[in-house]
């Protein structure tokens, strides 16, 4: 019988994670509430999913400004000597993680770490991988899971909190994939045309080629060689639709249909949502949803 009350209380322990058998240890902001920073909106998204409401969760690149190039404020880099844990996309996303204090950097997980990045080669010989890991519904999930695995080392009170909220997302994103991989299957075009070169693990899921106008980062003028090979290319294809991305000038997709008799559409790479849309309730699935009509409309 005693043995018994015993395994119930250990299930119970393992359950709900909540008992704190040998005292409960607090970090962060409020009681046992960790503080959270993430560096721009889809990791900040991913992490809200898996804390929800028991973490505070402070996001670092403004709505509107390019992850590219962001360069953090002296507040925010004084406010990261406070935070327990520091989640940023890595691949050299975030430039400004090059050179922090070793008590900032001992903090930082970088949430891609363990997927398979895409090399791309940026001149003759050199390569660099594709930081744009999150635009993939399958590593963003991968992504969560390693948020979610840290937050539990973390913060085991809250462990069965953050597998719940991790296991409801989960279903989720793997349905919107599973969408993605229905709908490609009648696309009778596996090439789309986009302005920055975001979208290759969206492409390599699915089968699917990007060709873009610009490069990796959001910065340079467009090659007017490569322009002239995308026109030839719309033209000899029949390609319906340039995509251009928030928070990029689209001047020169709207340049290349005008001159092909495309029409523009936008492909978005979720970095940025606006306090509008958030308020609406827009996130990385909604907007993702929103993608998969996008190059249904260009492909199919
Ligand atoms: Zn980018």
């Amino acid at each position: 019988m005693k043995k018994n009350i015993i395994a119930i209380m250990l299930l119970l322990v393992i359950t709900f994670g909540g008992l704190c058998l040998s005292g409960c240890t607090t970090t962060g902001s409020e009681e046992g509430e960790l503080k959270i920073y993430t560096s721009f909106y889809p990791i900040y998204d991913l992490t809200k999913k898996v804390v929800g409401n028991s973490a505070e969760v402070i996001n670092l690149v403004p709505v509107g400004e390019d992850a590219h190039h962001y360069e953090l404020t002296p507040k925010q880099m004084v406010g990261l000597e406070t935070a327990d844990l520091i989640i940023i996309n890595g691949l050299d996303m975030e430039h400004w993680a090059d050179d922090l204090s070793a008590n900032i950097l001992s903090k930082i997980l970088v949430a891609s770490y363990n997927i398979a990045a895409i090399d791309i080669e940026i001149e003759l010989g050199s390569t660099r991988e594709d930081p744009h890991t999150w635009t993939s519904i399958k590593n963003a999930k991968i992504m969560m899971e390693n948020i979610k695995n840290e937050v539990v080392s973390l913060n085991s009170d809250n462990a069965q909190v953050y597998e719940n909220n991790y296991a409801k997302y989960a279903i989720l994103f793997d349905g919107l994939d599973y969408q993605y991989e229905q709908a490609v299957t009648s696309f009778t075009s596996t090439t789309f045309i986009v302005s920055h070169k975001a979208f290759g693990y969206i492409a390599r899921d699915y089968g699917l080629t990007q060709m873009a106008i610009g490069g990796l980062e959001t910065d340079g003028e467009a090659d007017p060689a490569t322009v002239a090979d995308i026109i030839d290319f719309i033209n000899d294809n029949n390609i319906t639709t340039v995509f251009y991305q928030e928070s990029i000038n689209s001047s020169i997709a709207v340049a290349i249909a005008n001159e092909t008799g495309a029409s523009v559409d936008m492909l978005s790479t979720v970095q940025g949502l606006s306090k509008a849309q958030i308020d609406a309730g827009e996130d990385y699935l909604s907007i993702m949803a929103q993608n998969l009509v996008a190059l249904i409309k260009a492909l199919s």
